[in-house]
């Protein structure tokens, strides 16, 4: 017997295809009279239609949102909040824009409704990355958990293969650590497991038919329950990992989720068993590492970190932060091991 404890973080999901359409009583239902539309401003459009659809109760979009969450662009917004007499949020987006409601709902408390276009899984956890003069800082708050949850499958449809499938990755890396956490506890096993299921199944058929409505749905759905994951247990080493590594050489955080999965696995793989076989399980593989690596292969994503502008010089550097400050992880950390996983994430090699 394992015994553990489990705590639920609040949340209201609207799941399904077509239902943005309720957003305007999700807005009434909040009590809210003046809300800001938040997006990137590649998604300035859908911003713009999300606030024609709420209509006198929107008070303006502001399309400034971007990876990170720099406190520049919070602090920009911010302004917007005070001279609108802004009572609500919208986010319409991915992880950027989710993050830039979060950190304006951490100063405020304003309640927000996100409406997620892509795999990341912010909107499910309590979570805030920011970032100040080069700096991320990472901290947990129930403050920054959205009220309101807006699952559209249609939302996701303009998601560009690429992108699909390295969120994809990056959303199961959320379940995959959520195997092995040290508070790891059944209800989040079955999530785990499930939204593994439904990506493994979902990415590849997204990848060669990016319209395929019944994939979409599976990987959106996939994508909500390893956001519950990453929301409700600690993660581990290939999240500092991908911490550091992003932070140290400004890498984009889906691919370099997606390149360094299986290598991480692979490490843990000795020390958590029962994880790896859930795992491989669920991606219907022999093994879990190896299984990681061949379905990021199959949809075309990148494996290897030189592809996406690491320098050769950093794996050193890279393993030295990967020691300072870690994470709870089931196998404990070891420099020369740790140095050769980072090698072959950066070679793209096949995870040992
Ligand atoms: P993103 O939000 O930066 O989106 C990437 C790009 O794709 C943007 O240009 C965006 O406008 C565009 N895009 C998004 N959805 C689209 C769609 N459906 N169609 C067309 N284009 C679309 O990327 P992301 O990977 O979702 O988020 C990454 C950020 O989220 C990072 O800053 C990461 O740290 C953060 N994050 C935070 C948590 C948390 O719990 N705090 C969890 C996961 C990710």
């Amino acid at each position: 017997m394992q015994p553990f404890i489990y705590s639920a973080h609040p949340a209201r999901v609207i799941f399904g295809s077509g239902t943005l359409a309720r957003l305007p009583a999700e807005v009434e239902r909040l009590g809210l009279e003046r809300v800001l539309v938040l997006s990137t401003p590649q998604q300035e459009a859908e911003a713009g239609a999300l606030a024609g659809r709420i209509g006198t109760r929107a008070a303006g979009v502001f399309a400034g949102a971007t990876m990170h969450t720099p406190v520049g662009v919070t602090e920009a917004a911010m302004r917007h909040v005070a001279a609108e007499r802004i009572d609500g949020l919208v986010a319409v987006g991915g992880g950027s824009t989710t993050g830039l409601a979060k950190a304006i709902a951490l100063r405020t408390d304003l309640p927000q409704i996100v409406a997620p276009t892509t795999y990341a899984g912010s909107e499910m956890t309590p979570i805030l990355g920011e970032t100040q003069g080069g700096v991320k800082t990472t901290q947990k708050s129930p403050r920054v958990l959205p009220e309101v949850v807006i699952y559209d499958v249609d939302l996701t449809l303009s998601l560009p293969p690429h992108l699909s499938a390295v969120s994809g990755m990056n959303a199961i890396a959320h379940a995959v650590e959520a195997l092995y956490a040290q508070d790891r506890n059944p209800i989040i096993a079955m999530m785990a497991a499930e939204g593994i299921r439904a990506l493994a199944r979902a990415l590849p058929r997204i990848v060669e038919t990016p319209h395929d409505a019944e994939a979409r749905s599976d990987a959106l759905y996939g994508a909500w329950l390893c956001g519950t994951c990453l929301g409700a247990v600690g993660m581990a080493l290939h999240h500092k990992l991908c911490h550091t590594l992003g932070g140290a050489f400004d890498l984009p955080h889906a691919e370099t989720h997606t390149a360094v999965l299986p290598h991480a696995t692979a490490y843990n793989a000795p020390a958590a068993p029962e994880a790896m076989g859930a795992i491989a399980e669920a991606l219907g593989a022999a093994e879990a590492a190896p299984g990681l690596y061949d379905l990021a292969a199959r949809l075309g994503a990148p494996l290897a970190l030189r592809d996406l502008g690491m320098p050769e010089s950093g794996i050193e550097a890279a393993a030295d932060s990967a020691m300072k400050n870690p994470y709870w992880n089931p196998r404990p950390l070891d420099r020369t091991a740790l140095r050769d996983l980072i090698a072959r994430a950066y070679a793209g090699e096949p995870p040992r």
